[in-house]
């Protein structure tokens, strides 16, 4: 196996914990990611599972995403630690699904309920209540986290349109959405009965087929065009790093939300985009509401529709700040959010 120095990574932030997952028979193989912890809260990042190009490629996202979630739960004013796992998947079938993923519960097992988990790329809610059968220390089973980051990307969308054309007015509204996998196919949902046009593209022609579905008036684009697409909104719902150095001159949206975490390659394009005057709201603010929702749940115990929802319109109020600091201060909203996220839980 390769070997990986494991600190000489870019990604790796002085994580308080990084372990390498395996087991022979089920073919178990992954990593998780403990960026932040504390002694009064443990440690929250859900379960990707992806066809990853190599072991490093796997590392480096499970170190990035954790560390996205530190500061997605400090704007969402949740006092716990991010954290992150991700599987390699290797196509494996249903009945080999079902003894991975129960090997992988049992492996959560041993952190001792430091690292709460749920579903993200690659991982249902059924595979999530499949998990908590052999482990305690997954979320997401009552409530809906899905369904709650979608809502919170809506009320981020108003504000968005709200700066850029004085109004948050939904209605006549066109985007382009890159992955319509569980979240962008709930954003479809709430977005389609008052769009002008909604642009959907994803690599999976399956998810496609079912998208075009249920919302025929989608438009099917390719994987390549979906950037350049004149639109109001560009919502990217799939994988890290989609707005990068090769396609930024291609964007001709103005306003830029979505669920996708780590989405820019790096900060410098969060400047860019700045400069060109396109409206960036940050991923972990916009797509804090499945966070938000398996938190209370962890919480609480249960799920009460009002409370979450009370919660997730909050992410409206901390983007509008966060905006407005950029505005006042001349710097991007991405560096706004940052600093703002990292004061907050270094004061923890
Ligand atoms: P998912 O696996 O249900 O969907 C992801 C979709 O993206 C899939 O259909 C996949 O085929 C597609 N995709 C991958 N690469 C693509 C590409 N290059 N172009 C177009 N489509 C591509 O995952 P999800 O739960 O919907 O999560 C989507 C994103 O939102 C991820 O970045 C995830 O971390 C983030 N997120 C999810 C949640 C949640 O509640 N599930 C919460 C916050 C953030």
């Amino acid at each position: 196996m390769q070997t990986i120095e494991n600190t000489k990574l870019s990604d790796f932030d002085n994580h308080k914990l990084v372990v390498f997952i395996h087991d022979k028979e089920t073919d178990l193989n992954g990593y998780i990611a403990i960026h932040r912890g504390s002694a009064n809260c443990p440690s929250f990042g859900a379960t990707r599972l992806w066809k990853y190009e190599s072991q490093e490629d796997a590392l480096r996202d499970a170190l990035k995403l954790s560390k996205t979630m530190s500061y997605k739960a400090a704007m969402a004013g949740i006092k716990c630690g991010g954290a992150k796992a991700v599987i390699i998947s290797n196509g494996r079938s249903k009945k080999d699904r079902a003894s991975l993923l129960k090997s992988y519960a049992e492996r959560i097992n041993y952190l001792g309920g430091n690292f709460i988990t749920g579903a993200d790329v690659g991982v249902s809610r059924d595979d999530v209540i499949v998990m908590k059968r052999a482990s305690p220390y997954f979320v997401g089973t009552k409530t809906e986290p899905v369904k709650y980051t979608a809502l919170g990307l809506l009320y981020s969308i108003s504000t968005c349109l709200k700066e850029i054309n004085g109004s948050s007015e939904l209605t006549g509204r066109s985007y382009a959405i890159q992955g319509v996998g569980k979240v962008g196919t709930e954003l479809v949902k709430l977005i389609y009965p008052f769009s002008k046009k909604i642009y959907v593209s994803d690599i999976n022609d399956k998810r496609l087929v079912a998208v075009k579905r249920g919302y025929p008036k989608v438009k099917i684009t390719n994987v390549d065009d979906i950037f350049s697409k004149k639109v109001d909104v560009f919502a990217p719902c799939a994988l890290s790093n989609c707005l990068n150095h090769k396609n930024i001159s291609e964007l001709k949206c103005k306003i830029i939300v979505g669920g996708a975490n780590n989405q820019l390659e790096d900060n410098s394009i969060g400047d860019l985009l700045y400069k060109i005057g396109i409206l960036y709201a940050p991923d972990y603010i916009v797509n804090a509401g499945g966070l938000i929702s398996v938190y209370d749940e962890y919480e609480n115990g249960n799920y009460r529709t009002k409370r979450v929802k009370k919660k997730v319109k909050n992410i409206a109020r901390t983007l509008e700040k966060v905006i407005m600091e950029s505005k006042n201060r001349k710097v991007s909203v991405n560096k706004v959010a940052d600093k703002i996220a990292e004061q907050k839980f270094n004061a923890f």
